[in-house]
């Protein structure tokens, strides 16, 4: 139903259910006292809330793709959260739009936890049957490996010379109530508990969180939940048939939680929206400008490595040249970039990697579906420059012990990273916690994450297809 009428515009049902909540949370954001002129201002709140519902729920969908969407949502949240503090409606903004982006996430987060379980233990059935693998499974896992490492290495290389968030701890006062409103709990002994909340804060800080929870593996140490997945994947490969029917469950359920987070992600505008207009409310041009530095230093990170993949190791290690590799892969590269989804993005890579530039079928076949569920560069690199990033705007000086645990953390979150769009916005947490930074520092970088998405999965991708040519010559399968 949710969907149906993202896609297909409002109808009078949802006109209807879009007005009442939007003057129910109208009139709660002047609920007391309640004067002439405050009901006025809740009126103004309630018709503000209305359009920004019948505009993402209704007319965007209508109008533009998801991506187009998005795109949209942040530049009005941009103007947005510019125009109303001038106006006096920064509370509001922080208050009650701010519930659309605090439940983006609670749903975001929802099931990932599930979700790296199941396809890091599939990944690695896949990989483990000793059947399949033999010389070209160790080759891939060593490239794999290797590749990611340099990823990560290039990523914290980057962000430790530019140091994009160097300077900016100011926004993070500024920024108390973005914290408050996404990590309720852990500041809250600090709190003075005299200023009773508003609706709005309560939904976002208690009534939210506690039914958005799931119940399967909360609280659980994701590492913890990786090592657990790599070991019974690793078990249930080698049973053999017996290990089968458990490993189909796996894969069932692993569909099941991307077809979730892609019904999420359909929220996304509207998440975007709000996060971006409390972000620009809260913190003013000042975060404009640090988030276009950090959003440099991606980029930045992202093309050495792409370069370093197309023209260093293709040719030296894969035998192909650069030139004929990048003709090639044009459609690759349009598809991943514009679903910013390695695993859509599968059947044109095995496609264009096999029959163009002359791979060798049954390793494209192998490595491709398992390099599009673990092998990501491009996010592990991208999860590496936010963790750091995030960092430097919090103000703390991360020592060798922490950034080794940015490093490791960012290459087995990127293994159980799913290959759809957003997806290691959820992993972010775990590397962020495994340094110790604050993970509400997850808001600070959300605004920019769709278009980060677009460029990492496209060296997702790449970096999954040069490991084809890498392993096919080695084995003297290449075509020429
Ligand atoms: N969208 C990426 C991919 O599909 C994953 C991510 O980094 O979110 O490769």
């Amino acid at each position: 139903m949710l969907s149906s009428s993202l896609s297909s515009g409002p109808s009078r049902l949802s006109l209807l259910l879009y007005a009442v909540a939007a003057a129910l949370l109208g009139v709660a954001s002047v609920w007391m006292p309640l004067t002439v002129v405050d009901l006025f201002r809740g009126a103004v709140h309630g018709a503000v809330l209305f359009v920004t519902l019948w505009l993402f729920c209704g007319w965007l969908p209508r109008r533009l793709s998801l991506p187009g969407q998005i795109l949209a949502a942040m530049l009005l949240g941009v103007l947005v959260g510019l125009l109303f503090p001038a106006l006096g409606g920064a509370v509001f903004v922080r208050e009650y739009l701010g519930i659309f982006g605090r439940l983006f996430i609670l749903l975001l987060t929802f099931v990932i936890l599930p979700l790296i379980f199941v396809s890091v233990l599939t990944g690695t059935a896949g990989i483990g049957d000793p059947a399949k693998l033999g010389s070209v499974g160790a080759k891939s896992l060593i490239y794999y490996c290797c590749t990611t490492a340099l990823a990560v290495i290039v990523g914290l290389s980057l962000v430790n010379i530019i140091r994009p968030g160097a300077g900016r701890e100011a926004l993070i006062q500024r920024s108390a109530p973005v914290e408050r409103r996404l990590a309720p709990g852990e500041n809250e002994a600090a709190e003075p508990q005299e200023e009773p909340l508003s609706i709005g804060m309560r939904l976002q800080e208690k009534i939210l969180p506690a039914i958005i929870r799931n119940p399967v593996m909360a609280g659980e140490n994701p590492l913890v939940v990786i090592l657990l997945a790599l070991v019974l994947g690793a078990a249930l490969a080698t049973l053999g048939p017996a290990g089968e029917p458990a490993l189909r469950v796996f894969q069932s359920l692993d569909k099941a939680f991307i077809t979730i987070i892609l019904w999420v992600m359909r929220l996304a505008p509207i998440g975007v929206f709000a996060l971006m207009t409390c972000a620009v409310s809260d913190l003013g041009l000042v975060y404009m400008v640090t988030l276009a530095k950090y959003f440099c230093t991606v980029m930045l990170g992202l093309s050495l490595h792409f370069c370093l993949l197309c023209l260093v190791i293709c040719p030296l290690l894969g035998g192909v040249s650069p030139r004929r590799f990048l003709r090639h892969m044009i459609p690759v590269f349009q598809v991943a970039f514009s679903t910013s989804s390695s695993s859509a993005t599968l059947p044109v890579s095995i496609e264009c990697v096999s029959k163009r530039v002359g791979a060798d079928r049954d390793i494209t076949h192998f490595m491709l579906p398992v390099g599009a569920t673990i092998n990501m560069d491009g996010t592990a690199l991208y999860l590496t420059v936010a963790a750091v990033f995030i960092s430097q705007v919090y103000g703390m000086d991360l020592g060798f012990q922490q950034q080794f645990m940015i490093f490791l953390t960012a290459i087995l979150s990127s293994v159980g990273t799913a290959g759809i769009p957003g997806a290691s916005i959820g992993l972010m947490g775990i590397v962020l916690a495994s340094a110790g930074i604050p993970v509400e520092g997850i808001a600070i970088v959300i605004g920019v994450d769709r278009l980060l998405d677009m460029s990492r999965t496209v060296v997702n991708v790449t970096g999954d297809c040069v490991g084809v040519l890498v392993v096919s010559r080695s084995e003297g399968k290449m075509s020429a």
